[in-house]
């Protein structure tokens, strides 16, 4: 039984994400994305919204879970029974910082795998930072996020939520 986790800050949800919790799910037998709630990011979505983001996409597939966790990646696998730390590489500014933390991870509990999947080419310059930067100025981010979650983004950044 491979019970994999996929960690991040999902602030939003993006299709380069929903890409790789599809290819991961496709070789575990369950997959937890899971919100690092101890992100030292300043977030645009509450741990809650980000939360329902996720298990919306993902209702009619019962091996892929959602939740929040707090405190160390590797005491959160040692506690599951995880052994694989699923991550994705856009280009070489994401390599460098992913290898550092599989390192750490590494050291921490060494009995987990941390894999790392490519993302697609046409979703490797897709970020949550730029999709929040762009959506703030009304910029047209409907082809890189769920259509789910549009309504979301654009009620944070309507007039009468500044
Ligand atoms: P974090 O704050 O941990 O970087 P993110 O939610 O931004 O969290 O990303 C989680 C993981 O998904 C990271 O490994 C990141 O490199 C990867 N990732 C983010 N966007 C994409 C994408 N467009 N394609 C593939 N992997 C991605």
């Amino acid at each position: 039984m491979i019970v994999a986790i996929y960690p991040g800050s999902f602030d939003p949800l993006t299709v380069g994400h929903l890409d790789i919790i599809n290819r991961a799910a496709s070789f575990c037998d369950t997959l937890i994305v899971a919100i690092a709630k101890n992100s030292s990011k300043m977030p645009l979505f509450t741990v809650d919204e980000r939360l329902v983001m996720i298990k919306d996409s993902f209702r009619d597939n019962g091996r892929i879970e959602a939740l929040a966790f707090d405190g160390l990646l590797a005491d959160f696998c040692k506690g599951r029974s995880v052994s694989l730390i699923i991550r994705g590489i856009r280009g070489h500014s994401d390599f460098d910082y992913e290898s550092s933390l599989a390192f750490m991870n590494e050291h921490l509990a060494p009995e987990v795998q941390t894999v790392f999947l490519l993302a697609k080419p046409g979703y490797s310059n897709v970020s949550s930072s730029l999709i929040r930067e762009a959506a703030s100025y009304n910029g047209d981010i409907s082809s890189l996020v769920p259509a789910h979650i549009i309504p979301q983004i654009k009620k944070k950044f309507s007039v009468s939520n500044r």
